[in-house]
């Protein structure tokens, strides 16, 4: 899951990573007082949105006008915010962030990692930092440097040092970016984290080193060790179909084609994706309706299924090893029978008790059409969506 900026500052907080003070806003009449509350003449005005590109968004407003941040606030809190990384409905917008703005001398990148392939925390630090770091990434990697955390010693002094010259720091902000790798370690170890980020980080006029973007993905598979982590998720950020599918156990993900997938297994889930590319279709989701099957879990994936209006044909696909097709066939049956499907469905079932499954589905009197290989299976529900796309 992911943390809004204000979350994972209160994290960067609790660890002793500097962050600028900060008021939490709901309304825009809330900010006037915020304001005098913080002090200084010129602030922060920060959207909320589980997305980066924010500033491009025009989700981020500097200004020493009270007026123009209320009425800024009042803009940004009416509609959904549109960003790079958001898509093109945007997230919806019920937080702002108010932060002292600060006179920022240099804009540097920090970030935290898992390098899967090492098996190994990456470090990644940029003296490119701020808004275009993606482009900084893509044009001139050079800029970045990186290097591999051992987890057996965790972060040492001299990689530290080392960064923090190739950033050119200089005099106590070398102590000070040292201080904030080892407590940037210490959060991503202790919260179980995939990925923490400062873009950016940034030195102050006066020569200090402080965090004033905070970029947190939490690992879901370590959510039963963080039961605190409950009360952090906001789901309106989160795709509503894929929230759904998590209450239910599902492994659910929205993708932008017409043909609902239903299988049993990630592995063949994806497979099945790719072959009903391969027949020229476009699958509308991965779905994982996992091993233990039962008839109410394939009646919650049907349902979530057809919530999604751009489905024009469902393909069932399942291997019964473990779980028996004839039990799937009744599954099924009485899911479509409970929901009250419209379009076409085509259903492949192979493995224990197949036949028996089949011939369930057949005499079912359902409009179902039935395969035993999957390639006749996705050529047909490509066929029933309306052709090749
Ligand atoms: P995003 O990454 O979503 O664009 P950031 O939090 O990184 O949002 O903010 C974008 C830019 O706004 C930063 O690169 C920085 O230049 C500026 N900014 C953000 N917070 C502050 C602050 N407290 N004071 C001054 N400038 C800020
Ligand atoms: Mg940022």
């Amino acid at each position: 899951m992911n943390l809004h900026e204000y979350q994972g500052k209160q994290l960067f907080r609790q660890q002793g990573i500097p962050v600028p003070e900060g008021r939490l806003l709901q309304q825009a009449e809330q900010l006037p007082q915020a304001a005098t509350e913080l002090g200084g003449g010129r602030w922060v005005l920060k959207a909320q949105v589980h997305a980066g590109g924010r500033g491009k968004g025009g989700g981020v407003l500097v200004s020493s006008s009270l007026e123009e941040l209320e009425a800024g606030a009042r803009r940004i809190l009416a509609q959904p915010l549109v960003t790079p990384q958001t898509g093109a409905d945007g997230l919806p917008v019920s937080a702002l962030l108010l932060e002292p703005a600060c006179a920022i001398q240099r804009e540097l990148y920090l970030g935290l990692l898992l390098d899967r392939a090492a098996e190994r925390l990456l470090v990644m630090a940029s003296a490119a930092g701020g808004m275009s770091i993606e482009e900084v990434a893509a044009k001139t990697p050079e800029q970045i440097h990186s290097l591999h955390i051992d987890p057996v010693v965790g972060v040492q002094p001299d990689q530290g040092r080392e960064l923090a010259f190739a950033l050119g720091l200089e005099g106590d902000q070398i102590k000070q970016f040292g201080q904030m790798l080892s407590r940037l370690y210490a959060l991503y170890v202790a919260e179980d984290a995939s990925l923490v980020e400062i873009n950016p980080l940034v030195v102050t006029q006066s020569g200090d080193l402080l965090a004033l973007d905070a970029k947190i993905n939490l690992d879901d598979n370590a959510a039963f060790r963080h039961p605190q982590r409950a009360q952090w998720r906001d789901l309106s950020q989160e795709d509503a179909r894929e929230a759904q599918a998590a209450e239910h156990e599902l492994n659910y993900i929205s993708l932008d084609g017409n043909i609902g997938c239903m299988v049993n297994g990630a592995g063949l889930a994806m497979a099945t994706m790719d072959l009903v590319k391969l027949h020229g279709g476009l699958p509308a989701n991965f779905l994982d309706v996992g091993g233990g099957t039962t008839a109410a879990r394939v009646a919650e994936a049907f349902k979530l299924i057809l919530s999604d209006s751009q489905v024009k044909a469902v393909l069932v696909n399942i291997f019964g090893g473990i779980v028996r097709c004839d039990l799937i066939a009744e599954g099924i049956i009485s899911a479509i029978k409970e929901v009250g499907i419209q379009i076409p469905v085509v259903v492949r079932l192979e493995g224990t008790r197949a036949a028996e499954g089949l011939a369930m589905l057949n005499a079912s009197g359902l409009a179902l059409e039935t395969a035993s290989d999957l390639t006749q299976a996705a050529q047909r529900v490509v066929a029933a969506a309306g052709g090749a796309a």
